[in-house]
């Protein structure tokens, strides 16, 4: 532990009892997590296999896999659970799955499977509507809250319909064996909370928890720690309520000051020295973020030397802007020797990454988009995927549904209609009612044969997992479907077939290393809760994210781009007045920066052929001057640019008085 100072040391000596770390950004909030783990188990004091550690993506649960590796001799982590709130809660549900009325290999329902459910229910009704009754049901849930609960709080009659639509949704799940995304969380809250003796015997399993980024945690996750770890609380966790940038998904940054009161004991520890960042990039992100309410500002300090100051850009439009990053990395990549890996862009919004791409490979920059891959949204990859679903889960309609269509086959839709109905009158799912004789007699005779055709490849493949290795059971799945055959087929040239073929082979990849004869349904819930954040080829790359994207990383050389009133600030956010979650992405941007940062915005952009006239983000007007470097800015036309701002805000109150 000597190379920890001396809060973050007592932080990991503090073993027993509840224990928060607020810090600000790079104070080693994470550092913290790892060395504590190492610690807990080098010291005895708790075996691996009784040590959990949430982390806020796959990807950070990977990495600090990783960083313990290193750390620890042999197999001394072996057994040590690292992973996000979802995944824990898909692991309990894979032993207490009875609890709740759930099967062995319940499928996990994607946002794309949801959706999908919900229209169905709302027949006829908009796109958006689906969107919003989505959303609104995805809230009750996050808040922790079952049908009946929902239908309870219920106030309007909006919210009742809600409530209502709530309870079909769910049912709908149960009949397909299925589960989706806030479900994870939910139901595992529901069984510990309605369980004492599972309960007990969880924080038995688990002896110690870790939470890292817990700023970010929602109401339902807040309560899935609060149960697993009991009344005594042997937990530690780590967070930046200025770092809290997930509010539109739920998040809480309240649950901090809500576990002072329900944990009296709790001890909180305070870090103050930054390690990662330049003082210049210190001293501007701490000028920004005190700019939002703060009950208590942290004070964060530095001993890095000062270095450049930060560079603000203004360029005439976003093409232009792109080619001053591209160029700019371009020339420090050859200067200084900085490896791609060294440089990170970071924007608001994935469009935004459109023009950058272009300028890169424009100077045969290699770049990595983080989120841009959609590799999971493929289709073959979910033809093969609803397909093992299925082999796992026969009540699974949705996966049934999918994989009788792909490839297509002689069953058309009235055929399909009339299974479902068949299926739904019989009180079984439609991959079993596709089994019986009497079933198979009412449809026409082709598509008879094509279902039990389909049939006959399910059942065989149901009976080789108990055989194969999952990795084994997913290659013979790709000819025995006919997925293969058919994406040669689709494919205009071999060269197109061999690109999207390799996409079946990284999937069946991706389960190497399954158990031989394990639950192939277990496997595939594990992979489609991998997001798409989370591939992240890691090679030696120039690195291209969102803001979002970008919690909890670090980068020598660090541009956010698109810094105008609008982008960063969002619009919607101006609109709606609520600056401070938008000022607290900024400083989450800021201090991924280790030694030099470019903050730049356009003069202008087009909307709908038109131009358009842009503002520099305000929140450039509240890092410290003596900070900044303006580069192709005029300070004469900012000021009337200022102006402008000014008066169109007068415009805007005068047209209300026209
Ligand atoms: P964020 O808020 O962005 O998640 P954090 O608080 O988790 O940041 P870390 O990522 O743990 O911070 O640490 C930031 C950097 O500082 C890392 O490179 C880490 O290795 C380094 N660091 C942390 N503590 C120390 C220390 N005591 N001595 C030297 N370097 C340290
Ligand atoms: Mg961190």
């Amino acid at each position: 532990m000597d190379f920890l100072n001396p809060p973050q040391r007592a932080a990991c000596l503090h073993t027993q009892g509840p224990l928060l770390v607020l810090a600000g950004a790079g104070s080693g909030k994470t550092r913290v997590i790892v060395e504590k783990i190492a610690h807990l188990i080098a010291s005895g004091r708790m075996p691996a296999k009784r040590i959990a550690a949430i982390t806020f993506t796959n990807k950070s649960a990977k990495e600090m896999r990783e960083r313990l590796a290193k750390r620890l001799k042999g197999d001394a982590a072996e057994g040590l659970t690292i992973c996000t709130f979802h995944a824990l809660g898909l692991k309990f549900l894979q032993i207490e799955h009875a609890a709740v009325g759930l099967k062995r290999g319940f499928s996990i329902f994607d946002a794309d499977d949801a959706a999908a459910q919900i229209k169905d229910l709302l027949p006829g009704v908009k796109p958006d509507a689906v969107e919003a009754a989505k959303s609104l049901i995805s809230r009750a849930k996050n808040a922790g809250l079952s049908p009946e609960e929902a239908m309870a709080a219920a106030r309007s009659t909006r919210e009742q319909e809600a409530a209502a639509l709530y309870a079909r949704y769910q049912a709908r799940l149960t009949t397909f064996n299925a589960v989706d995304f806030d479900d994870l969380i939910r139901l595992p809250v529901q069984i510990l909370e309605g369980n004492h003796e599972i309960a007990l015997a969880w924080r038995e399993r688990i002896g110690y928890l870790l939470v890292d980024e817990c700023q970010d945690t929602n109401d339902a996750q807040y309560r899935l720690l609060k149960v697993l770890a009991g009344p005594r609380g042997d937990f530690t966790c780590v967070g930046d309520d200025d770092q809290s940038i997930y509010a539109w998904r739920g998040a809480n940054p309240d649950n901090l000051l809500q576990m002072a009161q329900d944990y009296p004991k709790l001890e909180i520890i305070k870090l103050e020295q930054n390690y990662r960042c330049s003082n210049r990039v210190l001293r501007a992100a701490n000028a920004l973020i005190a700019n939002n309410p703060h009950e208590h500002l942290k004070k964060l300090w530095s001993d890095q030397p000062d270095g450049d100051r930060i560079r603000i850009w203004e360029c005439r439009d976003n093409e232009h802007e792109a080619e001053k990053v591209a160029a700019e990395i371009s020339f420090l990549h050859t200067g200084k020797q900085a490896p791609w890996s060294d440089f990170c862009i970071l924007f608001r919004g994935n469009h935004q990454s459109r023009a950058l791409e272009k300028a890169l490979q424009l100077l045969r920059v290699p770049y990595h988009l983080t989120g841009g891959t959609a590799f999971l949204e493929r289709q073959e990859v979910k033809d093969a995927l609803s397909w093992l679903r299925l082999v796992a889960n026969p009540d699974d309609d949705t996966a049934f549904l999918r994989a009788v269509q792909s490839p297509k086959r002689e069953v058309g839709a009235t055929s399909l209609a009339k299974l479902a109905e068949m299926a739904q009158h019989m009180g079984v799912p439609m991959s079993r009612a596709a089994e019986s004789m009497g079933v198979l007699k009412a449809l026409p005779a082709r598509a008879a044969n094509g279902l039990s055709a389909f049939t006959d490849v399910v059942r065989d493949l149901r009976d080789q997992t108990k055989l194969l290795s999952a990795k084994d059971l997913l290659l013979r799945l790709n000819e025995r479907s006919g997925l293969l055959a058919d994406l040669r087929s689709q494919c205009k040239d071999e060269a197109g077939f061999q690109r999207r073929k390799a996409n079946l082979d990284e999937l069946a990849d991706w389960f190497d290393g399954g158990p031989r004869g394990g639950n192939v349904g277990d496997l595939a819930a594990q992979l489609a809760l991998l997001s798409r954040n989370d591939k992240d080829d890691g090679g030696n790359q120039v690195r291209l994210m969102s803001l979002h994207a970008a919690k909890g990383l670090e980068f020598r050389y660090v541009f956010i781009v698109g810094c105008e009133d609008g982008t960063l600030p969002h619009e919607i956010s101006v609109e709606e007045g609520n600056l401070a979650e938008e000022r607290r992405l900024m400083y989450v941007g800021i201090t991924r920066a280790k030694q030099a940062l470019w903050l730049s915005y356009s003069r202008e952009t087009r909307r709908f052929r038109e131009k358009v006239r842009l503002m520099p983000s305000r929140f450039l007007d509240e890092l410290p001057a003596s900070e900044l470097q303006r580069d192709g800015a005029d300070p004469v036309a900012d000021a009337e640019r200022k102006k402008e701002r000014a008066s169109a805000g007068l415009a805007a109150i005068q047209a209300m008085f026209d």
